[in-house]
């Protein structure tokens, strides 16, 4: 199973905190990184700084993975770290969850029902819909600390109506915010779809608007497409009246995002190459936008 879980934070041995931006801007000034270890409750679990870098994507397209810190090899973390995901998940599956959502299988996994769910999301939210939420945003956190599937894949099965659903079919990293956008345009009804991301900015109506949409906008998956000069972008936004909602989660917070994701208007753009005057960059931008009818379907990973 796959152990790999990223942390945002760690402590140096005198106590000082560390984030991922500060210790990258160590990196970047080649600057010698301090012993690093997990800052969760009671834990004192080594980590190293993984800083950002390019990875052959699945169609061998490099793609940009985010700065990130890990636990050293054949370090654990404390039984009551917030790293224990695993820990974490079967205290969780062992609690009284939502009868309704999650039911106890008979070789001992659990499944989790999402058609109430995509049922009140289509109704446009209630009480019943923020219940359903709470339940599932304590399992797509622990989704969301993971690297991959492994861990929840094991233990707890998708189904929605009659159809099991794969785990990368319903939760999406960064890494994977194309497949996310290939899925909602390909889908002929809407589905729900969980994708996870950091913060990057918020975004007010302009002043004149007639409307008062707030957007939070995660940083996008960026990739080259093979093609020279032309770059792709997905873009992942939640949009919200609530500006002071939206700003509780702050530029650099992980998020998770749950609901029936939209296509925005994919947007190119060209502008000179910035050192050769005969070239000419393209960037081409798709967006992926949620309008939220309840507060539970945007979470911070914690
Ligand atoms: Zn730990």
């Amino acid at each position: 199973m796959s152990r790999a879980i990223t942390m945002y934070t760690a402590v140096g041995s005198h106590g000082t905190a560390h984030g991922i931006a500060g210790l990258q801007q160590r990196v970047d000034a080649a600057q010698t990184l301090p012993a690093l270890f997990c800052d969760g409750e009671g834990c004192t679990a080594q980590v190293r700084f993984v800083p950002e870098h390019t990875r052959t994507g699945a169609d061998r397209v490099p793609v940009t993975i985010p700065a990130g810190i890990q636990l050293e090899k054949d370090a654990e973390h404390a039984p009551t770290c917030r790293y224990n995901v695993p820990g974490r998940l079967d205290a969780l599956l062992a609690s009284t969850l939502d009868p309704a959502l999650v039911h106890r299988l008979e070789d001992g996994r659990h499944e989790l029902r999402l058609l109430p769910l995509h049922q009140d999301l289509k109704r446009g939210g209630g009480p019943a819909l923020d219940a359903h939420l709470r339940t599932l945003n304590a399992l797509l956190v622990l989704r969301a600390m993971c690297d991959d599937d492994a861990l929840l894949d094991a233990r707890v099965v998708l189904r929605l109506g009659k159809k099991r659903v794969a785990w990368d079919a319903f939760f999406y990293a960064l890494d994977r915010y194309d497949a996310a956008w290939e899925r909602v345009d390909a889908a002929s009804n809407e589905i729900p779809l969980a994708l996870s991301g950091t913060v990057r900015s918020h975004r007010a109506a302009q002043p004149g608007a007639d409307f008062s949409t707030t957007f939070l906008n995660c940083a996008p998956k960026y990739q080259h497409t093979g093609i020279v000069d032309e770059r792709v972008f997905v873009e992942v936004s939640v949009g919200h009246d609530d500006a002071a909602w939206l700003r509780s989660f702050p530029v650099g917070a992980q998020v998770v995002m749950l609901g029936l994701w939209r296509l925005g208007r994919t947007s190119t753009a060209t502008r000179p190459h910035p050192t050769d005057p005969r070239r000419t960059i393209t960037n081409v931008t798709y967006k992926l936008a949620l309008r939220p009818v309840s507060k539970q379907q945007l979470v911070a990973v914690s």
